[in-house]
């Protein structure tokens, strides 16, 4: 088998990569390689029923497939340069946000029009936010919902699968170097390609970290960061989810002066599992369909941890403090705000006792034995900070849901095209360590596919 361009992967920097190509150069043959499985065929066993927690399937459905981590996503994308990737320091700021939009025009027209598109410029909460000691980042945010964000990439996958050759349930074992090109080899056979994009993502990481010592790629990797799922009543951050949808805020905590951030809010949303390479961490979603909303808003609070040589590990350390939570619990572990304060533990009693249903069932626990001591410190400054400008988030039943990490991919040592230092070989998206976000990764795709079309 031989084609121009090779993809492996099909999360949002995959996919935005293949439509790029085949909508400006329909004539170049193009095929995409997934781990994982089509759309319809991604389904997660838990049901809460027969299925409590994860029982490790070969492919986890809510990671791997068409539409990668991102498929079953809160579908937030943040066009902004101020977090989400460092793809702004490869391509130019205005480069970047450009594309950003660029992906919004396609997913408005693939079924995303009418969705709200929310922006902090010119809010009011940006000096509320300085008078407490909190910073709030600037974004527009386009919320897709999950359902929205589903239909997206219904639409986009008809509009691509007679045009590009999808290769499902088929993962990527190696990348060899030919002179010149590339061969794919993969669970069955190979496949050749003059060019090849490599858009992993965050559960391809050890596979590329793999990858680049068999190549000789360089890498490097210093950050992970770790923290808890806060859920309250939605009614006590409406003031800012209703204007704002997402706010980025982010506290320097007094004591180690370390940075803590919400990430990922989910006003009327849902708490969940996720699972990365066999580790139940915590997760949050919301739906646009009124009937799925619930009466909760959730957002995590992380503290970011970078390391100095010699460590090299962070993403083991963080995998450490998760395997942590998973042998008290079994899983994820909830803990009322009061009880942690007062340093005991939750149980189904005092949760239940609550005024706030949790919208996921984890095991009652305590939190304090399974985060360090000043991550911990850090989430209850913030906690305190939050309640500022949202009275009641640090209330005894808010509940936190440990523990959420955010692992960071290795950075891939690229140039400022994101090819590696094999002309032709490039690698794009989360796997890349430039991007962390659905807006970045799939700007990233389209960035790659546009030099490509320039060289043909
Ligand atoms: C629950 C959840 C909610 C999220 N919500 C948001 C949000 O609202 N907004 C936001 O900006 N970001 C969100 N994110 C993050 C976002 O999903 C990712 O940043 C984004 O999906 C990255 O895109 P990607 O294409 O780089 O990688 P991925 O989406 O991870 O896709 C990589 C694909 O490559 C495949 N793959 C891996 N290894 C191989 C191999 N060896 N061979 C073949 N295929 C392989 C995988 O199966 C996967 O499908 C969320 C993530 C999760 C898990």
């Amino acid at each position: 088998m031989k084609y121009d361009v090779i993809i492996i992967g099909a999360g949002p920097g995959g996919i935005f990569s293949a439509y790029e190509l085949m909508k400006k150069k329909p004539e170049l043959k193009i095929a995409v390689f997934e781990a994982g499985y089509t759309l319809e065929k991604r389904k997660c066993p838990i049901d809460g029923d027969k299925v409590k927690s994860c029982i490790k399937c070969e492919t986890c459905a809510i990671m791997n497939g068409f539409g990668g981590a991102g498929a079953f996503s809160d579908g937030k994308y943040n066009i902004t340069n101020d977090f989400g990737g460092t793809l702004f320091e490869y391509i130019g700021k205005n480069k970047a946000l450009e594309l950003m939009r660029y992906v919004d025009d396609i997913n408005m027209s693939h079924g995303g029009e009418g969705t709200k598109l929310f922006s902090t410029a010119g809010s009011e909460f940006k000096k509320i936010c300085m008078q407490n000691k909190l910073t709030l980042l600037d974004a527009s945010v386009r919320h897709l919902g999950t359902d929205i964000n589903y239909i997206v990439l219904e639409n986009i996958y008809n509009e691509m699968k007679d045009h590009v050759d999808f290769y499902f349930h088929t993962p990527v074992e190696t990348v060899k170097v030919l002179d010149p090109g590339y061969r794919v080899i993969y669970k069955g056979g190979e496949a050749d390609c003059d060019k090849c994009i490599i858009s992993v993502g965050r559960s391809g990481s050890k596979w590329m970290e793999n990858l680049c010592k068999e190549l000789n790629i360089e890498t490097s990797s210093n950050r992970v960061d770790i923290g808890v799922r806060v859920e309250i009543p939605a009614v006590i951050f409406s003031h800012l989810t209703d204007k704002l949808y997402e706010s980025k805020i982010v506290y320097r905590t007094e004591k180690f002066e370390d940075r803590v951030r919400t990430f990922c809010m989910n006003p009327n949303g849902i708490v969940v599992n996720e699972n990365t390479n066999g580790i139940v961490t915590v997760n949050g979603h919301s739906f646009e369909d009124p009937d799925k909303k619930t009466e909760n808003t959730n957002f995590a609070l992380l503290v970011a941890k970078h390391f100095s040589e010699p460590f090299k590990d962070s993403n083991g350390y963080g995998e450490s403090i998760a395997r942590l939570s998973n042998m008290l619990g079994g899983g994820v572990i909830v803990q009322r705000f009061g009880d942690l304060e007062r340093g005991r533990r939750s149980n189904t009693k005092r949760i239940e006792e609550g005024t706030i249903r949790p919208t996921l069932n984890a095991t009652p626990g305590d939190l304090s034995l399974v985060l360090p001591k000043r991550i911990l410190d850090g989430i209850i400054e913030m906690i305190h900070a939050l309640d500022k400008i949202a009275p009641g988030t640090a209330n005894e039943d808010t509940l936190l849901y440990g523990v959420e990490v955010k692992f960071y991919n290795m950075e891939v040592k690229l140039d400022n095209n994101l090819e590696t230092n094999y002309k032709g070989l490039y690698v794009i998206g989360d796997g890349s360590g430039v991007t962390h976000s659905l807006s970045h990764a799939s700007a990233s795709g389209i960035y790659v596919a546009r030099q490509i079309i320039n060289q043909a």
